[in-house]
């Protein structure tokens, strides 16, 4: 019995230590110092938004030597201003000032963190986008752009660029904003192209861009705006007859492109002459709509339905002296597309195309827009196009009894089938504007010819827009018109 206890101490001694009978007992670890107070890399820091610095604490005993071992709590008096991560990483973010305080076993210390603008990191349009406005006008609401840094902050004074960058719209004036408290720019000074159709203004700051968009209405008139140039001028119509009906060809911008296209056929063609035409809100053509008194039976069954178009526009009180008329008639005929009044031997104030117009007595069909009208700015001029600069030539007394080249057999016409006032048997392929420089648009000719250089309806074209009208021809060459036989397509009107 006594040997048990024995027994059962051996693996007990074992157990701690192999049996040694030291009865020291080692000397206690030294107490960790303890944190007496905290110390930050840096107490002010300056931030711009967006930008971070890292923020270090340290912990330190009352004798103010490190204590090992520690790690800090970061936290912010305003996560808005100025966020902390759990590592000591403070970014700037909105303007203001906010505290970051470190905590170590209660113990506290704090940086001031003031944080100003940054640079642009948003550029937005806050008003005005995606607006219709009226052709050739400021859209109605002024856009306003909007610059913003990383924290939101209104980013003041910027200044931001405007591009026109799709359209034929304009700037009056600088092509910068400047950006106000608010961080706001607003742009007064853009208009709208003369044409319909969607515009874009592009703004830009800092590497950053955004569109304004705006689509041009163009708003009907039916009589004729305030005029934008003085003295004589060829005004634009657009008339239905009293059963037709209105495709709305003004509005639509259709007509217009078509006499721009003219207009840039005759400007590159004669070195920079072309029609003198009433516009408004700088330089969108005014076109007016009449609906006509008369049916479409009487006046395109008539023999010269410009003769009707003529009387009827006078009994409405639409035809202003000093002003010649040109007509898109969305109506018929028989025996021509386009006809014109030619002084002095046939005084009158209008030519006149007829749209939907026949000839041969009514078995020829005349070219549907479709087919026959240039439907974008860039196209190459087709036959509408040809046929209304002839028959404005023929209203200011073009081709003249005088000129040398003028045929007694077809007058106002001559005999060059290239020629746009050609006249006679063969194929019209107009793609010259007075063959030679000596009939009607020539600089060198007698006064007593009726010239489109030197009729007061007539107007130079700047040599800049000469230059871009000339640029957008050679990217555009037209295919001369194939059998199309002028005396089909135009009848001056004869005495
Ligand atoms: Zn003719």
């Amino acid at each position: 019995m006594r040997l048990l206890p024995a027994l059962f101490l051996l693996p007990l001694l074992s157990a701690c230590g192999g049996g040694g009978n030291d009865p020291v007992s080692p000397p206690p670890p030294p107490p960790p110092p303890s944190v007496a107070s905290v110390r930050l890399s840096a107490t002010d820091v300056a931030l711009v938004s967006g930008a971070s610095a890292q923020l270090v604490a340290t912990a330190l005993d009352a004798a103010g030597q490190t204590v090992a071992g520690k790690s800090a709590a970061w936290t912010t008096d305003d996560a808005n201003v100025a966020p902390v991560t759990a590592s000591g990483s403070v970014t700037g973010t909105r303007v203001g000032t906010a505290r970051v305080t470190a905590t170590i076993d209660g113990k506290t210390a704090s940086a001031q963190v003031v944080v100003t603008t940054g640079p642009a990191t948003a550029l937005e349009v806050t008003a005005g986008n995606d607006q219709d406005g009226e052709v050739g006008a400021a859209p109605p609401t002024a856009p306003q752009v909007r610059v913003r840094d990383f924290g939101n902050n209104p980013v003041v004074g910027a200044v931001v660029t405007l591009a026109v960058t799709s359209g034929d719209g304009r700037l009056i004036g600088p092509a910068t904003v400047t950006t106000n408290a608010a961080g706001t720019a607003t742009v007064t000074n853009w208009r709208l192209g003369v044409l319909p159709g969607p515009n874009i203004l592009t703004a830009s700051n800092s590497g950053l861009s955004t569109p304004i968009r705006a689509t041009g209405r163009y708003p009907r008139a039916t009589a004729d705006r305030p005029d934008e140039v003085q003295g004589d001028q060829f005004h634009l119509i657009y008339a239905v007859p009293s059963d037709g009906v209105d495709r709305a060809l003004d509005g639509s911008g259709r007509l217009a492109v078509s006499a721009a296209v003219a207009q840039r056929f005759l400007a590159v063609s004669t070195g920079g002459r072309r029609l003198k035409l009433d516009t408004f809100n700088g330089g969108v053509l005014d076109i007016t709509f009449v609906r006509l008194s008369r049916t479409d039976a009487r006046i395109g069954a008539g023999a010269n339905p410009v003769d009707s178009i003529e009387v009827d526009l006078a009994q409405s009180g639409t035809l202003k002296p000093g002003k010649l008329y040109l007509v898109w008639y969305d109506g018929g005929s028989r025996d021509a597309c386009a006809q014109a009044k030619l002084p002095p031997g046939n005084p009158g104030q209008v030519g006149a195309l007829y749209l939907k117009g026949s000839f041969s007595g009514g078995t020829g069909q005349c070219l549907d827009l479709a087919a026959g009208m240039a439907a974008a700015p860039s196209d190459a001029p087709k036959y509408w196009e040809f046929l209304l600069a002839h028959e404005a030539l023929h209203t200011i007394g073009v081709v003249g009894a005088q000129a040398p080249h003028h045929q007694a057999a077809f007058p106002g016409h001559v005999p060059e089938p290239t020629d746009l006032m050609y006249a006679g048997t063969a194929p019209w392929a107009p793609s010259v504007v007075d063959v030679g420089g000596d009939d009607y648009a020539g600089s060198g000719l007698a006064g007593s010819v009726p010239n489109l250089f030197t009729s007061s309806f007539g107007e130079t074209v700047p040599s800049a827009l000469l230059m871009a009208d000339r640029q957008a021809m050679a990217r555009t060459p037209f295919a001369p018109l194939r059998g199309i036989r002028i005396d089909l397509a135009c009848r001056p009107v004869t005495p």
